[in-house]
């Protein structure tokens, strides 16, 4: 982070806004909606700003700056058209340790401005570190489109049963839970649809009726994250992540993922590479019931699809077993986003009448597969964990008859800006990972809908490493 973003408390406070023109003006009325006592320097004020003196709302000194206005001052804002008056200020105020931004000068910027949706009590700010403000404009039309007005009254209402509800529910993580209802239900409803007095007595009855123990009741949530692009997650994943107070993860999960769960949940690393388990599977089980048990929310997030070889089965049926209540999440499984970004249909009517997933890992040494159904021309092969058994399962199929040339494609970090697709025939497969360094997470793609991914190509890949 290059800026730390803070709301700042001005009420009242004296600040400085050196320039008399319209953008001047903008600044002056933004900090004026923020109750700050607004004074204004300038030889010269332009009509808006004029109108605001005139009216007694801000206050202006004709003159040209001098660091002694900066006296008492908590923040100034420059936004004059001189260069040279504008560097004053931030000196001055640099010299006083004043935060000071200078319109459009982020180098003479203490502190930057964001672009906002006002919903007071609630704003949301956002920025681009100064970077690209346009960008950050753009997002604040998306989310006021997004965000009923009505969030403004909600967070009021809510705001007024603050000390009540901590009265009734003094732990914190109930605490959440009702607020959490509260404001996905009847009263958020209520609110945008204008009924405040309705939503109030709504909100007065459910707090009456909160229950503690009932809202901590612990529970498991298994969701498939997806193969590694946060675009892809559903909008339940999300939801979800949001929600969690723990969550268990595994080297599967991308980090870009990780990051949209609720920034003060716990984060466990269960890991699992094949044969170097960081905790065995019987473990993670135990430990989901533990944590439920507990009264905790404990979201296990698994990369792609969590009943696709993520052993997601296994995992809920211990929960089943002690009595924990558990909600499946699906996620896009790998296959099916390694065949999508690298332009490579499973099936298709020329090339492929069926599909099948398997898995290249091998338990006890040795792979159970039907090889010779697996060999049938018409058939595309995706399999999941086979980097390191691609000559036995080359070999194989070669063996029961599918052609040596059969196109093969190896997708690595498939959907994510890693992605590295590259294709070669069956026989080469083997050599076609060695020589381009494949490493875990990648998908091997066997069949003769391969031969479109030169056509329907379309995402961008990284390149080889040198
Ligand atoms: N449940 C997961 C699969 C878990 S098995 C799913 O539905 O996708 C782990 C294997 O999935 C890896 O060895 C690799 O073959 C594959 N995989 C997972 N994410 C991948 C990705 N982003 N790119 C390529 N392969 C991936």
């Amino acid at each position: 982070m290059d800026y730390f973003p803070v709301f700042f408390q001005l009420r009242d406070l004296p600040v400085l806004v050196v320039g008399g023109g319209e953008v001047a003006a903008r600044k002056a009325r933004l900090l004026q909606d923020a109750h700050a006592k607004v004074e204004i320097v300038a030889p010269e004020l332009c009509d808006a700003l004029r109108a605001e003196v005139a009216a007694g709302r801000m206050r202006h000194q004709p003159a040209c700056f001098l660091p002694e206005h900066l006296q008492e001052v908590r923040l100034v804002i420059a936004a004059t058209n001189d260069p040279a008056v504008n560097r004053a200020v931030f000196e001055a105020a640099e010299a006083q340790r004043i935060p000071v931004n200078v319109v459009d000068q982020p180098e003479l910027c203490r502190f930057i401005m964001p672009a906002i949706v006002d919903r007071s009590p609630l704003v949301i700010a956002v920025s681009t570190s100064g970077g690209v403000p346009v960008l950050a404009r753009h997002l604040r039309t998306r989310l006021e489109g997004l965000i009923p007005h009505g969030y403004g009254e909600l967070a009021k209402l809510a705001g007024s049963f603050r000390s009540q509800a901590k009265q009734k529910l003094p732990d914190p993580a109930s605490r959440r839970l009702f607020w959490e209802d509260v404001l996905e239900g009847t009263v958020a409803e209520q609110v945008f649809a204008g009924q405040l007095e309705a939503a109030r007595e709504t909100l007065t009855r459910q707090l009456e009726a909160a229950d503690a123990a009932q809202l901590q009741q612990g529970c498991v949530y298994l969701v498939g994250g997806g193969p590694g692009n946060p675009d892809l997650l559903t909008f339940r994943a999300l939801r979800l992540m949001q929600l969690a107070d723990v969550v268990l993860y595994d080297n599967l999960v991308a980090p870009a993922i990780l990051e949209l769960v609720r920034r003060d949940a716990d984060r466990v690393y269960v890991g699992k590479r094949s044969n170097n388990h960081a905790l065995p599977q019987q473990d993670i089980n135990l430990l989901m019931v533990e944590l439920a048990q507990q009264g905790k929310k404990v979201l296990r997030l698994k990369g792609g699809d969590p009943f696709i070889f993520g052993r997601g089965g296994e995992e809920i049926e211990t929960l089943a077993e002690h009595g924990i209540p558990f909600e499946v999440v699906p996620g896009i499984t790998s296959a099916a986003g390694a065949s999508c970004y690298a332009g490579i249909p499973l099936t298709h009517r020329d090339y492929a009448q069926a599909c099948t997933f398997v898995t290249g890992h091998r338990r006890e040494g040795e792979t159970r597969l039907d090889w010779a159904r697996l060999s049938h021309p018409s058939e595309t092969v995706v399999v999941y964990m086979g980097v390191a058994q691609a000559p036995d399962i080359c070999r194989q199929l070669i063996e029961h008859g599918r052609l040596p040339e059969t196109p093969v494609a190896v997708v690595e970090q498939a959907t994510t800006r890693q992605q590295r697709v590259r294709t070669g025939t069956l026989a080469d497969l083997p050599s076609l990972i060695e020589t381009h360094g494949i490493r875990s997470p990648a998908l091997i793609i066997i069949g003769d809908v391969v031969r479109l991914h030169d056509k329907l190509r379309w995402h961008d890949d990284r390149a080889d490493p040198l």
